[in-house]
């Protein structure tokens, strides 16, 4: 059985390696859609939507309404620094594909009950575009 919720945030970033539009700073109403898959428990659940909320909008909270930045992209990180506003540096080129795998990553490590046996995120950057990934949880 899967469950699935839907967050969206604001965010600002541009592609250093890109070498069209994407260049330029810019940005996005981004989605997320995020599935559990697992066994129903007792309770009638696969995982409470409360509890998907609290593993995710700290995730969320935390990259809303900043620029979302590739470390080696050192002129951004200056001039950003320089306006005093909120960014997120990070160690990777911020495409959805990229940002697929930083959202696997930190729910992974969140405390998931132990019917979850699958982790499926979709990055949405525009209405019409979207990477999607997802990770096998193994019983231990
Ligand atoms: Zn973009």
């Amino acid at each position: 059985m899967k469950i699935a919720k839907e967050f969206r945030w604001e965010m600002g970033h541009r592609l250093l390696c890109h070498k069209g539009k994407c260049f330029n700073l810019h940005g996005h109403s981004y989605k997320l859609l995020v599935e559990f898959t697992g066994n129903i428990e007792p309770n009638g659940m696969v995982l409470d939507y409360f509890d998907v909320k609290k593993i995710i909008s700290p995730i969320i909270d935390e990259l809303d309404h900043t620029v979302i930045i590739n470390k080696d992209d050192t002129e951004l990180t200056k001039a950003i620094r320089q306006l005093n506003s909120a960014h997120v540096i990070v160690d990777f080129e911020t495409t959805a594909e990229n940002l697929c795998l930083y959202f696997l990553n930190k729910i992974k490590d969140a405390d998931l009950p132990k019917n979850i046996s699958e982790i499926m995120v979709k990055v949405f950057e525009t209405e019409n575009t979207y990477a999607e990934d997802k990770i096998i949880i193994l019983k231990k």
